[in-house]
């Protein structure tokens, strides 16, 4: 598990920021205002990532968190491409669930 210690880093400085009302309110106005579609291929989205990524160093900023210009409604699917490839991550046994949280990837679920 020692590869992915980073991005669980990131998701816990992320974590509190994802259980506040402010995000949750948020994320919710701006799911509405692009239809609940993800943004990338049109297909059902529940995911809103952040455009420039939420660390430790910005989680406390508004404009970068709570700003709807920074938002991107995805699909599972296209979150997982965003940042493992961005990232230069190449595992594919974890995912991220609608919270943020990083989570191992049930058996069969690749595509
Ligand atoms: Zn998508
Ligand atoms: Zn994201």
């Amino acid at each position: 598990m020692a590869k992915v210690v980073g991005l669980l880093k990131h998701t816990a400085a992320a974590k509190k920021f994802y259980w506040s009302s402010a995000w949750k309110k948020c994320r919710a106005s701006y799911i509405q205002s692009v239809f609940g579609l993800c943004e990338r291929c049109s297909k059902p989205g529940g995911i809103v990532h952040h455009k420039e990524y939420i660390d430790h160093t910005n989680v406390d900023d508004p404009s970068i968190t709570l700003n709807h210009e920074n938002l991107e409604l995805l699909c599972q699917t296209c979150h997982n491409q965003e940042h493992f490839e961005k990232g230069g991550v190449t595992r594919r046994d974890v995912m991220f669930d609608d919270d943020g949280n990083l989570i191992q990837r049930s058996e069969g679920d690749e595509r």
